[in-house]
């Protein structure tokens, strides 16, 4: 009798292939910035035996954010798991791209030594303290903390949103756009936006597979320029959510944003008629909503009075309109014909999302001038930019009350900070900058030097500090 080839479970307890793919594994993180096209390509290629093209067909090959994705552990999980089931096991929410710190314990992950393209690939193995590698990036400061855990939450929320969502390559694009245009139009805010985000995705930068993410202004310029103009291909999902985290916070608030702009793509309108600015941008969103409205030609589905005042009852309640979608199990367009023929619920939300917002920024305003008691009030604006333009325009007289508080910029309380390390510290690092630049020495100017060194500009503004930093500076300028 010939011996049976060995066969993969399929309907017996574990699913099929697609069901595994969808509900046990990495892939559906990479869906939604994917065209359907593709994603028809990589079920097609699931299905079959042959699945090494996967990798190829999502751009990871060929990305800067790497193809190989080792296993992951959290020590704690990996204790707690022992303890409650007699094994170790491999969490999904660990394996994702991006996902450094444990989202339950905030540890840093360890990556396997096996099961890697150069040790016992395809080996069937569990977790265990001896087969993890230790850890090589630093320990993340309290700020990287943060910045890491958004961006970990903002890829367990793409993975989960994997199956049932698509976003329109240039539909994201306005969004940024729509988003960018918050932050100021004017050069000084451009650059202050992009020194802001340089800032932030350092933080992210020295964390496997984010090493590619701009240290750099000039580099964090081009990052947002790339997704920003037309696009041109796919873009892997840690660089959208690089962005999104950094724009919005969270996912949900990207895809509201989205959802506001987002029409079928056969009515986007003409690039000629979608510029930059913020007045083209205003306008163009405006546009593309009566647009939507004009041509949307699909017949509205028929609710039910009870479900009808359900869903009204969410609306009034703030819930976010992607939960009602999914709970009512209707489309985001019925959502907002519902809201359009109910002016007073759409008032009674508004109201409350204004309320909402006014208690999170004042609460962020505050916590910033916590966390940073010796500063002044342009400092906390060049930390939270959007908190403070938010602020400013909605609830001026209590910014201006609490600016009023603080210290004037003049003087400060700077008896505990050991002044001449921090000079140090920056002179050496700007050493290190220019020695890594690939500007000729000469060709130096400030405004390039400041640039280059987003920490500099905010330093120097301390009057009668940082006296080594100023000397060579000023010996660099001279030479020129
Ligand atoms: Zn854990």
């Amino acid at each position: 009798m010939q011996p049976r080839r060995p066969e993969y479970p399929s309907a017996s307890g574990l699913g099929d292939s697609l069901s595994i793919m969808r509900e046990h594994t990495i892939l559906p993180v990479f869906f939604p910035f994917q065209s359907d096209q593709q994603i028809a390509a990589v079920f097609q290629t699931i299905k079959s035996a042959q699945i090494g093209s996967i990798k190829y067909r999502l751009g990871l090959l060929t990305g800067r954010f790497g193809a190989e994705h080792p296993l992951k552990a959290c020590i704690a999980c990996m204790s707690h798991d022992q303890t409650s089931h007699g094994t170790a096991y491999w969490h999904l929410s660990h394996q994702y791209p991006g996902v450094v710190l444990c989202p339950i314990h905030g540890l840093m992950l360890r990556e396997s030594t096996i099961n890697r393209q150069w040790s016992g690939s395809f080996q069937w193995v569990l977790p265990s303290e001896a087969s993890l590698a230790a850890a090589t990036s630093p320990v993340p400061s309290a700020t990287a903390q943060k910045a890491l855990q958004q961006l970990g939450k903002g890829v367990l929320d793409l993975a989960s949103c994997g199956d049932s969502r698509r976003f329109h390559p240039m539909t994201v694009r306005s969004v940024y756009k729509e988003a960018l245009v918050q932050l100021g139009i004017s050069e000084p805010e451009r650059i202050s936006a992009s020194i802001d985000f340089a800032e932030y995705s350092s933080q992210l930068q020295p964390y496997p597979p984010l090493t590619s993410l701009p240290t750099t202004v000039q580099r964090a310029e081009a990052f947002i320029s790339q997704l920003t103009r037309n696009p041109r291909g796919h873009c892997h999902p840690l660089k959208h959510l690089t962005l999104i985290t950094w724009l919005f916070g969270r996912l949900d608030q990207f895809i509201e944003a989205y959802d506001r702009l987002d029409i079928d793509p056969h009515q986007q309108i003409s690039q000629a008629k979608y510029k930059s600015n913020a007045k083209a941008v205003m306008v163009g969103a405006t546009f593309i909503e009566k647009v939507a409205d004009k041509k949307n030609l699909r017949k509205p589905k028929k609710i039910k009075p009870q479900i009808r005042t359900a869903i009204l009852e969410c609306l009034r309640n703030g819930n976010s309109k992607e939960s009602i979608c999914s709970k009512f199990g209707i489309s985001i367009c019925t959502v907002n014909r519902l809201l359009r023929s109910e002016p007073a619920v759409a008032k009674s939300r508004t109201e409350l999302h204004r309320r909402s917002a006014l208690l999170k920024y004042r609460a962020e305003w505050q916590a910033t001038v916590l966390a940073h008691s010796d500063t002044t009030a342009k400092s906390i604006r060049l930390v939270i930019p959007s908190t403070y333009a938010w602020l400013y325009r909605n609830d001026q007289n209590w910014l201006l009350t609490q600016t009023h508080n603080l210290p004037s910029g003049r003087r400060g309380n700077y008896s505990n900070i050991d002044w001449h390390e921090r000079d140090c510290k920056l002179a050496d690092l700007v050493i290190k900058a220019l020695s890594q630049s690939s500007k000729h020495q000469l060709n130096l100017d400030k405004k390039y030097i400041y640039r280059l060194i987003p920490a500099l500009s905010r330093s120097l503004e301390n009057k009668g500090y940082y006296l080594k930093t100023r000397n060579l500076l000023s010996k660099i300028l001279q030479n020129n």
